[in-house]
């Protein structure tokens, strides 16, 4: 990247050049063509090798009092490798938190640092400085105070915390912490920071009993989420498979908490039948197991071995570092601290039971054509047990998967399943119960905050930590993918457009002309692309939505209709037609995104995008003589209204369908966080991963830098350079001219 009105550099200055296998190296300019296109510089770590660069591979370096500085925005050469040899200097002095502009940027140490005890909240505590206090701002008429970490303290999140809980207390005005980052990163172990911070900064001296109460549910809603949503994975031994903001409120005023609210996104819901190979099913399967006593496991019908499991038992149930027994035990007891009354657990239990035991139903396939399942002799038993547990009868159950009923005519037919369709019924039926469960825990945890909220004279308000997985270019980009780089770039848009909105307002207060561009627009045609909008309704999401209602549509015509429809072959102004590229080899298609081009291949879309579930299983559960399960379907059977076994209605030219697709349901959800983002003043949060060893002291650059691409930190640099990139106050200007 290169960046606008950076300083080129001239014969003896030491400058960064592109090295492939070192990222880049320092050296020292020889000299610099007449054409100033071409410099030759010689290179300390190769020898004194002189060797040619093209100016785009040149970038000065700082002067040495800026090592290690605590704000990269404050750099005098601004560019990519001063960066992150900044961020790499600091890491290796255990320094992980860095700010560049608007950003925290907190780089994983994989090792347990001494930087978060009381000492440092006491530290942190009270250490903000009004903005609007300083000097020359009084003509302002913005009455609001503006708080704002101060640099006589080091950066941390706890800055970053006690700034947005310092703006909620004297603005009174909802706060935002957006932290996110890949796989990790740390971003949930930076969220935990941020809570624990808050509560300790907020717990009130007048009702202090009931103060530590809520605090502890606070923390205890953790264990619980982590349990059923975190699981072990390639790059990360406890790795969130969901998204979630979570709203803490307090009264301003009296420093009471007040309440707390969880909101969860995407949850990866295919995990649970299917697990990469050195991965795991979510932890609470393994928990459950190991941690449950006989007579529980008994009255499910289960046992202790992981690899009696089909959706199990392929997967390593030992981790170095976790132990499942021990983390049972915790998990209960933050049931009992969230108030789940025995029997709510045992329903909770008895899900993830069903749950194992659906895995454990095998087929086989009649030898003709037809293909026809039949079940082998020892699922029969099973089928017995989960009938049981399900509070149906055997046969309806056998049948509800077996065979699907198909509309012929205007007669409803029944057609035997083949292994495969049978299988893939259960599957469905195992995730979906899951994510309910998921659901029904969260408002479980909800509820409870409610009903022990304070009741308040005073209106209370809120820190939103959004907790959720940045940008992701993987090998092999599917529709999980397309869903978090659609919400990443979403996000990316409303930090273009909150950093436009400052420096708006900084240039209007001083009374300077500036040629204010939004960043934020540029990241529009994107969006519409995926999303649609009033103007432009052909996108991804309503070609997709579409094919999942149409008869016989299938990923292929999906993908068809996809390249038809958005392949900007007219070469016309449509500015989102410009980000979409048919990839005709790879049967896919490619989106420009800001961070990055993304291949997407579309194998398994329309399956991943409807309600998988069918409306003869959603009836017969919703009939179940278990309330619990009865309840749990009956919203569900709601939504199914038609009795043809067709999973989705709707699709963009039916607007009264119930039914919602996964892309129009996080399509919703994310215009919800979008509105709640919009009425807070946001604080962001980058986390970074320094290696892929989980390693402590090892900082891989390239990692690094291709993080600082996708993650909108050098975006932000290019962006603050498009205006005035250094700011100082008249006093200083003052000194420094006098
Ligand atoms: P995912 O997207 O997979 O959920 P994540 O970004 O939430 O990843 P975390 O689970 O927060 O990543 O962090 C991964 C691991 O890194 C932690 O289990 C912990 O071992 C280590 N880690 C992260 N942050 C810190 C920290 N501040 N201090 C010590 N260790 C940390
Ligand atoms: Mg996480």
């Amino acid at each position: 990247m290169s960046y606008t009105n950076e300083t080129a550099a001239a014969a003896n200055d030491w400058v960064w050049v592109a090295d492939k296998e070192n990222t880049f190296l320092k050296g020292q300019v020889e000299s610099v063509s007449d054409d100033n296109k071409t410099y030759k510089v010689k290179i300390p770590e190769l020898q004194n090798k002189v060797r040619s660069f093209k100016a785009n591979d040149v970038h000065r370096c700082n002067p040495v009092q800026f090592d290690k500085c605590d704000d990269m925005a404050s750099l005098t050469h601004l560019n990519e490798p001063s960066v992150v040899n900044n961020l790499q200097l600091r890491y290796q002095d255990d320094l992980i938190y860095t700010y560049s502009g608007l950003f925290l940027v907190a780089v994983n140490p994989y090792k347990r640092l001494n930087i978060y005890n009381k000492d440092f909240v006491k530290l942190y505590k009270n250490s903000t400085v009004n903005l609007n206090d300083t000097s020359n701002n009084s003509e302002s008429d913005d009455d609001s105070s503006h708080l704002t970490r101060s640099s006589s303290v080091k950066p941390h999140i706890f800055a970053t915390s006690e700034e947005a809980f310092q703006n909620l207390k004297t603005n009174k005005q909802d706060q935002s912490i957006l932290v996110t980052g890949e796989s990790g990163a740390g971003k949930t172990e930076t969220t935990k920071k941020v809570i624990q911070y808050i509560l300790q900064v907020s717990t009130s001296e007048t009702n202090k009993a009931a103060s530590i109460c809520f605090e502890n549910q606070i923390l205890q809603a953790n264990p619980i989420l982590e349990s059923f949503g975190n699981a072990t994975t390639v790059r990360n031994l406890n790795s969130s498979r969901f998204g979630k903001f979570i709203k803490i409120n307090i009264l301003p005023a009296s420093n009471e908490l007040s309440g707390c609210h969880v909101d969860w996104y995407l949850l990866e819901k295919s995990r649970v039948v299917y697990q990469d190979s050195k991965e795991r099913n979510y932890h609470v399967f393994y928990q459950f197991l190991k941690g449950a006593s006989d007579s529980l496991l008994k009255e499910f019908d289960l046992n202790r071995s992981i690899y009696d499991y089909g959706y199990l038992k392929n997967t390593n149930h030992t981790i170095p570092g976790i132990n499942d027994k021990a983390e049972f035990k915790l998990l209960d007891s933050a049931f009992d601290i969230m108030n789940f009354t025995d029997t709510d657990k045992k329903n909770v239990f008895k899900i993830l039971a069903i749950i194992l035991h659906l895995g454990n139903i095998t087929f086989k396939s009649s030898s003709d054509s037809s293909r026809q399942a039949f079940l082998e002799e020892k699922s029969n038993k099973v089928i017995g047990t989960i009938a049981k547990l399900f509070g149906i009868s055997d046969t309806a159950f056998k049948d509800s998967f077996m065979s699907s009923r198909v509309k012929a005519g205007r007669d409803i037919v029944k057609q035997q399943r083949t292994s495969s369709q049978a299988k893939f019924a259960l599957d469905a039926l195992a995730k979906s119960l899951y994510e309910m469960l998921f659901q029904y825990l969260v408002n479980k945890i909800n509820d409870n905050f409610d009903v022990n909220a304070v009741d308040a004279f005073e209106e209370s308000n809120s820190v939103g930590i959004l907790d959720i997985a940045g940008f992701e270019i993987f090998e092999k980009n599917s529709f999980e993918q397309l869903c978090i780089n659609y919400t990443n770039e979403k996000l990316q848009q409303f930090f273009n457009h909150h950093m436009f909105v400052l420096e708006q307002s900084e240039y209007l207060k001083e009374g300077i002309s500036w040629q204010y561009i939004d960043f934020g627009q540029e990241l529009k045609p994107t969006i519409e692309l995926i999303e649609g909008s009033s103007s432009k309704k052909v996108s991804v999401f309503s070609i997709l939505n579409e094919e999942c209602v149409v008869p016989k549509g299938s990923d292929r015509s999906f993908l068809e209709k996809l390249h038809r429809e958005l392949e900007n072959k007219d070469k016309s102004a449509d500015k989102s037609k410009e980000k979409f590229k048919a990839n005709k080899i790879r049967d896919g298609f490619i989106i420009k995104h800001y961070a990055g081009e993304v291949d997407y291949n579309v194998d398994g879309w329309l399956d991943k995008n409807k309600d998988p579930l069918s409306n003869t299983i959603v009836e017969l559960l919703s009939n179940s003589s278990s309330p619990f399960i009865q309840e749990l379907f009956d919203e569900r059977a709601l939504q199914h209204s038609n009795v043809s076994d067709s999973p989705v209605k709707g699709g963009r030219n039916n607007k009264s369908a119930m039914f919602r697709t996964a892309a129009q349901r996080h399509k919703q959800e994310l215009q919800d966080l979008m509105k709640q983002l919009d009425c807070t003043q946001p604080h962001f949060v980058r986390c970074i991963l320094p290696n892929t060893n989980k390693r402590p002291a090892e900082f891989d650059k390239k990692l690094v830098l291709e993080q600082l691409r996708c993650n909108g930190v050098l975006e932000g640099i290019r962006i603050a350079r498009s205006g005035y990139p250094n700011k100082m106050d008249f006093h200083t200007f003052a000194e420094i001219g006098s």
